[in-house]
Formats: structure tokens, C-alpha cells, sequence
């Protein structure tokens, strides 16, 4: 049985020749699908066969799009597309001294809303709104099936709804322990796959990290947002003489600690401080703290579109907190994860009025490494940002 049509408007039709994985629910002008996850045919107003993709009756992305023209959504695709996604990472990590990476990246491989890191020989994917977590469970066992050559043993789902605790769902194969330990460039560190965020890890900015580790020898390091002390970690390694962490989780510095032991660094020789970074700021501001190597990477603070001109507002108060204890001729490194933020629009939250200060350059800006692919005509995908200032 043919699958049911969604019909869009010709314009709509146009950045999904190009290559744009999705279809808002604006766009679409009629269709018979009812269920996510449900495979549809994608048909412009004008008759012609646009592509296939997964219907979500609920989300604001009514269509992902999976293939061009009539090619179906079956396991023969799902296998293809995920023995290249990980041929990829193959070549990629061939020194065996990253362990822990993204082995598919959503819509960046041609996978929409399909997430899968790994975790030494554990699979952990996250499914992007219903559509994605039906297409999941359909093809698990393809999926399985298509790594089983990279010594992957287990594939588990990774759910965790609004303000809820995370759920680790075994799909295939051997069941995940709690915390597993990978490396980064040979530096070692732990995961927390149960009750971590995201899979666990935020893999995206293992180049950074190691960026922060090059910076960093002979400073006093302040690291903001640490979550597992992966930044923290590099920089004791690459001979900060004292790193300063901060998070408001105190499980997270539990596991950033057991980490730092792990790299046969003591955690007794830095800081893991267990407060709000915007707090933490001001007080050290009072007092004349300094720090000259900053780090801040804070979850996103647009969500959506609507809380853009909020967020952008945030970044900036939080930059100028940061300017505000850099030490002269210290590095300021910025981050965001929010896709609503282009880079245009982040550089302006770090430019002098925002910072109170005229004697910073930019001196790079970073996106998220290989393993994290995007589409080129989709930019809504290149999310982060890393920026640093000296
Ligand atoms: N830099 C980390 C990822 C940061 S994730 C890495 O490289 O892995 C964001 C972190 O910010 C989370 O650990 C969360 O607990 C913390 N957080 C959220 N709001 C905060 C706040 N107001 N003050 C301090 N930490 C906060």
C-alpha cells in the first residue's frame, strides 16, 4: 500500500530540493496521515514527488524528510545510511585514542532526529520528538545489525520527558552499565549513562576541550557550566595550576572528580565549586578574584525562536560577568548550544559594550567537530558555538 501524501506548497518544496530535512507544519496544505512515526509520501502542489519522509501529528515539524523523489524509508536505507555514518567515524578515530563519539548525527546523516553515540562498545541513541522514536523501535535490530562490525554490543534508548528523571531503555544486545570510562584524546574521563544528561556526555566539544588543555598551562582556570569537567579535566592536564569548576549539579562534580582520578590528576588540587556561575561571578567580582583562561558553556538559553532577544540578553550579562574577572591579558572562551543564536549573533554578545572592556580581540570561533555533521542547506543544524578572546 502506497503510504499517505502530505501535500505542501511549491515554496516549500524548493529547500527540500536543496537538501533541508524538514517540513513545518505550516507548510503543509493537506494530508491523510494521522500517526508519528507514520512513513509519508511528500507531493507539491504542483504534482510532483517530493521526497519521503516521517509524519509527527504533533510536533511543529510535521515532516522529517528521509529520501528524495518515491525511494522508500526501509531497511535496506536505514542499513546504508548507517554503515556510511559509522565508515565515517571509522576513518575519523582510526588512532583508537578517542573512545566516545557521535556515530550518527540526526539529520546530519541523513538520519532526521536519530541520534547514536558511542560509548566505547555502547550504543546510546536519543530519538528527537515521537516521529523519531518510532522510526527507532522499527529499526532497531537494522540498526544493531549495521554496527555490528564496530564492536558495538548493545543498543540502548535514552528518553526523558520534561522535568522528568532520564530512562535507559535496552534496545538490542548487551544492557549498558551506569557509568562507563572512554577517552578523548587518550585523556580518560567517566560517563554517567544513567543518570546523565543528554546520552550522557556532550561529545560536541571534544575539540574545544582539547583547544582549552593547549591554553591553559601556568593559569588559573575558571571553568563555568562544568557539568563532568571535561574542560576542567584538560586543563589540569595541559598545566593549569589550579582549575576552578562550577556547576549547580553537585552529582556532576562527583563525576568530573572521579574523572580528574582516573587522568591520575588529584582533585584535591582544584576547586569544585557547587553554585549558580552568575552568583559565583558577582561574589568573586567583589572580591577582586582573577582568572586568566575562562570557560563558560551554559545549557541553551533559547529553547525557541520567541526567547531569542531574552537569551541574547543573558549571554551578554554573563559575558560581562566573565570580562569582569578575566585578569589583563587573560583568554575569554565562550560558548553556546543554541541553535536560534547564529555566530553573527553570539559575536554581538561578546563585543565592547558587552563586555565593558575594549582590550579583547576575537581571536577564533569554532563549530562542532566531524563526528557532528550538518547539511548544508540547513543551518538550523550548525547549533554551537565556541569563541575564544584574548
Ligand atoms: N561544559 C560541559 C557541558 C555543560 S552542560 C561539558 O563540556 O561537558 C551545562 C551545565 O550547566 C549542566 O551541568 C548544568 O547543571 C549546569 N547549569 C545550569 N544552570 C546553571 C547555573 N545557573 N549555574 C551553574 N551551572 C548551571
Amino acid at each position: 500500500m502506497p503510504p499517505p501524501e502530505v501535500l505542501v506548497r511549491r515554496t516549500s518544496s524548493e529547500p527540500i530540493q536543496r537538501g533541508h530535512p524538514w517540513i513545518w507544519r505550516s507548510a503543509v496544505e493537506r494530508t491523510d496521515a494521522t500517526t508519528a512515526g507514520e512513513e509519508v509520501a511528500i507531493v507539491s502542489s504542483d504534482g510532483q514527488r517530493v521526497g519521503r519522509g516521517v509524519y509527527d501529528p504533533t510536533s511543529p515539524i510535521a515532516v522529517r524528510v528521509w529520501t528524495r523523489g518515491n525511494a522508500p524509508l526501509d531497511a535496506d536505507l536505514v542499513r546504508a545510511r548507517v554503515v556510511r555514518a559509522a565508515g565515517l567515524r571509522e576513518r575519523l578515530f582510526a588512532d583508537g585514542r578517542t573512545t566516545a563519539y557521535r556515530l550518527v548525527h540526526g539529520e546530519g546523516d541523513r538520519m532526521p532526529g536519530v541520534v547514536i553515540d558511542r560509548y566505547a562498545d555502547v550504543g546510546v541513541v536519543r530519538a528527537d520528538g515521537a516521529a523519531a522514536d518510532a522510526v527507532v523501535r522499527r529499526f532497531a535490530g537494522t540498526i544493531a545489525d549495521a554496527l555490528s562490525d564496530t564492536g558495538i554490543r548493545g543498543l540502548s534508548l535514552r528518553t526523558q520527558a520534561r522535568g522528568d528523571v532520564p530512562r535507559v531503555e535496552p534496545l538490542t544486545g548487551t544492557p549498558p552499565p551506569d557509568t562507563i570510562q572512554v577517552a578523548e584524546h587518550g585523556v580518560p574521563f567517566l560517563v554517567d549513562l544513567a543518570k546523565g544528561q543528554k546520552t550522557g556526555a556532550f561529545l560536541d566539544q571534544r575539540e574545544n576541550r582539547r583547544r582549552v588543555g593547549e591554553l591553559a598551562s601556568n593559569k588559573d582556570v575558571l571553568n563555568l557550566f562544568s557539568y563532568a569537567g571535561g574542560f576542567s579535566l584538560h586543563a589540569a592536564l595541559g598545566g593549569a595550576r589550579k582549575v576552578t569548576s562550577v556547576d549547580v549539579a553537585a552529582g556532576a562534580h562527583a563525576t568530573a572528580q572521579a574523572s580528574f582520578r582516573a587522568a591520575g590528576v588529584d582533585p584535591a588540587s582544584h576547586d569544585f565549586v557547587t553554585a549558580d556561575a552568575f552568583a559565583f561571578l558577582r561574589r568573586a567580582h567583589e572580591k577582586g578574584t582573577r582568572w586568566d583562561l575562562i570557560v563558560s558553556d551554559p545549557p541553551s538559553f533559547a529553547p525557541s525562536e520567541k526567547s531569542l532577544a531574552r537569551a541574547l540578553s543573558s549571554y551578554r550579562a554573563l559575558h560581562r560577568a566573565c570580562a569582569d574577572v578575566l585578569a589583563p591579558g587573560g583568554i575569554l572562551c565562550a560558548s553556546s548550544c543554541s541553535s536560534h543564536v547564529d555566530a553573527t549573533a553570539f559575536a554581538a554578545t561578546l563585543d565592547d559594550a558587552a563586555l565593558g572592556r575594549s582590550d579583547l580581540s576575537l581571536l577564533e570561533m569554532f563549530g562542532a567537530p566531524a563526528d557532528h555533521p550538518t547539511l548544508a542547506a540547513w543551518p538550523e543544524g550548525r547549533y554551537l558555538k565556541f569563541a575564544s578572546l584574548g
